[in-house]
């Protein structure tokens, strides 16, 4: 037995997405199945799609923020029930023994983590995970979480993936009163970090490259913005923040940023730039600052979950272009033109339209 699911599909690396059925399996005991409502579009998306990282698993169904409404639970199935809002963000199973599973870390699972899409789920089927640019998805429910009410569902898709991504790392390093944040791109990922570090309490600068950009950063609670192509601005804050969250998702020079934090800084990475990270002048750029440079992946469920209760509390949400599935490639030639204002979310009642052209 099999679910018959609709989706957006990749058939080959730097592809255009193109209407594709496939099909997901049955409900299982412990598995929920949601009809999906909205979709965020994220860079690794595209990064995905193009082979960035790695050679991907083609046909590929791109999307890891996936928020909808429960439509079927397996018979031992405790913590949700048909009609309920639930969300899968961008894993979908881990070894769930190991210490760090244990720990509710699966993204760190020792024995490796099953991702939303682009993977085969070794631990279920050995079969390819397809995400949420479709019109269902089955998750165990451990891997599923529960949706606020409260807040914007459409705007609460983004925070599965840019919103746990920069939660994670700043509740990981106790970033709140008293301390400087620069947060390095405004993007999706940047400025949910903006958000939740202003309401974490920490003083946040946004670092840009785009100047257009500098009202939006005020708007959503940055105290200040600096154009890192204006050397003026940039001297003016050198050996200054105590944290740089970085979400660039491009090639940038990582010796310019780590000399603006002061001793003890720490540069956290959570973009991911396709040529890696380069440090040229280590001794200038660590040792001399006594700095730090570290990396965050995603978050684990529990933290997950905290986040998204979090939000709905401080009523925190991404702020979102509703788009069609069906324009998805305008979202793409944006978001790599740096033109995201701030999550492309696809509304996958769009995908009706497909279905019946
Ligand atoms: P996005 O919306 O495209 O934002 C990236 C931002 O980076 C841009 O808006 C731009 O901000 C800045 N930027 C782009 N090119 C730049 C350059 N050459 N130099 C300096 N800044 C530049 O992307 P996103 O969805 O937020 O994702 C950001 C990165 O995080 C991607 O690499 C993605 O794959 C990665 N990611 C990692 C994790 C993880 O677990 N660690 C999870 C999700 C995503 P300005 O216009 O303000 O300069
Ligand atoms: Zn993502
Ligand atoms: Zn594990």
């Amino acid at each position: 037995m099999s679910i018959q699911v609709l989706g957006y599909a990749a058939h080959q690396a730097n592809d255009t997405l193109k209407p594709w059925s496939f099909e997901r399996r049955d409900v299982g005991p412990h598995d929920v199945q949601i009809e999906i409502l909205y979709c965020g579009v994220c860079h690794s998306d595209l990064a995905q799609i193009n082979n960035e990282w790695f050679e991907g698993i083609f046909p590929m169904v791109p999307g890891h923020e996936i928020v909808g409404r429960v439509v079927d639970v397996g018979q031992h199935v405790k913590n949700f029930k048909v009609g309920d809002l639930a969300g899968v963000g961008t894993l979908i199973n881990s070894c769930r023994h190991c210490t760090n599973c244990h720990k509710s870390l699966e993204v760190y699972c020792e024995h490796g983590v099953v991702a939303t899409y682009n993977n085969l789920d070794k631990y279920q089927d050995n079969l390819p995970t397809y995400g949420g640019y479709s019109n269902t998805i089955v998750s165990n429910e451990q891997f599923t979480l529960h949706i606020p009410q409260n807040l914007n569902l459409a705007a609460t898709a983004p925070l599965l993936c840019a919103g746990i991504t920069t939660y994670s790392p700043l509740k990981h390093w106790k970033v709140g009163k008293g301390h400087k944040l620069a947060v390095l791109g405004l993007g999706g990922l940047g400025h949910m970090a903006v958000k939740f570090g202003v309401a974490l309490g920490a003083e946040v600068t946004v670092l840009s490259t785009s100047p257009s950009k500098e009202s939006d950063a005020k708007k959503l609670g940055a105290h200040n913005f600096i154009l890192t192509t204006n050397p003026e601005q940039v001297e003016k804050v050198k050996s200054s923040f105590d944290f740089i969250l970085d979400t660039v998702s491009a090639k940038h020079d990582f010796d310019f940023y780590l000399s603006l934090l002061k001793l003890d800084g720490i540069h956290i990475c959570v973009g991911i730039p396709p040529e890696g990270i380069h440090i040229k002048n280590v001794g200038l750029s660590l040792q001399l600052g006594r700095r730090s440079l570290v990396g965050s992946a995603v978050g684990g469920l529990l933290e997950t979950q905290e986040m998204l209760d979090f939000c709905s509390e401080h009523n925190i949400t991404a702020e979102i272009e509703l788009i069609n599935i069906q324009d998805i490639h305008d979202a793409f030639n944006r978001m790599e033109k740096s033109d995201v204002k701030y999550r492309f979310v696809i509304d996958m009642q769009s995908l009706k339209a497909t279905a019946t052209a």
